[in-house]
């Protein structure tokens, strides 16, 4: 059976990598989040200086360093998902970090830094067999992909996810933070220049404001199934 592409977009925090992830697995196909390479951008501009404590950019320098951002994953034997490496290094733990988040969606805004990862997720894709979760996915990266979702979840939902996820990795988090944190990267998502975070006009919709982990992931391979048996 012929490999397709699948693009699950929507909103910060509303569980769409847990999705993308599970589906992955089940139908056997590579998952590649693409928001972990945001993340790493946004990483290497912190350790190379490029960020000021006001959260200024120095644009004209990052850019021209764009080319040394390499991002990779490779599957975690010990937790059977795949971790993300930026330049051969292990950076999985610190890119979740909330330093790292209240940096990431200017990052992302950048022309130049999407424009590479843009390419490296097109890389990666070439072949079909893939699931990607992002903000673009079913509208820039992959306009072809057979089957696009598009997620979303309330607010207070998905900064109580959020907040737990924090809380279960031993960081300190405060819920407000969170929640503030995800309304400011939404909004600036949404309302950028180049890419913007908005549901593809062929995107299956889904809130997940009220389901179970388990309930998402069987209405995924509902619609998986369904479209893969028509095509
Ligand atoms: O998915 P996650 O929340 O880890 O993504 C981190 C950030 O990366 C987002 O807030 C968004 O600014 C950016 N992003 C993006 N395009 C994508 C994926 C993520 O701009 N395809």
């Amino acid at each position: 059976m012929k490999k397709i592409t699948i693009a699950i977009d929507g909103h910060s925090s509303c569980g769409k990598s847990t999705m993308a992830k599970d589906l992955a697995r089940e139908v056997g196909y590579i998952y590649i989040d693409s928001g972990a390479m945001y993340r790493c951008c946004t990483l290497f501009a912190m350790q190379q200086g490029l960020i000021a404590p006001d959260g200024s950019i120095d644009e004209a320098a990052f850019q021209r360093r764009m080319s040394e951002v390499q991002v990779s994953f490779r599957l975690n034997p010990e937790t059977g998902r795949p971790d993300t490496y930026l330049n051969g290094e292990n950076v999985e733990a610190q890119i979740r970090t909330m330093e790292v988040s209240s940096h990431v969606s200017p990052v992302a805004a950048l022309p130049f830094v999407r424009a590479a990862m843009t390419a490296q997720q097109q890389q990666m894709g070439q072949e079909g067999g893939i699931v990607m979760d992002g903000r673009d996915i079913g509208t820039a990266v992959f306009p072809h992909a057979e089957m696009k979702v598009f997620v979303t979840a309330s607010d207070e939902i998905r900064a109580q996810r959020r907040y737990d996820e924090l809380v279960g990795k031993g960081e300190k988090a405060d819920f407000q933070a969170v929640l503030a944190n995800l309304r400011e990267r939404d909004r600036i998502d949404s309302t950028r220049a180049v890419a913007p975070l908005r549901q593809a006009e062929d995107a299956l919709v889904l809130d997940n404001s009220h389901l179970t982990i388990e309930q998402q992931k069987q209405w995924l391979l509902d619609r998986f199934h369904e479209l893969t048996a028509a095509s």
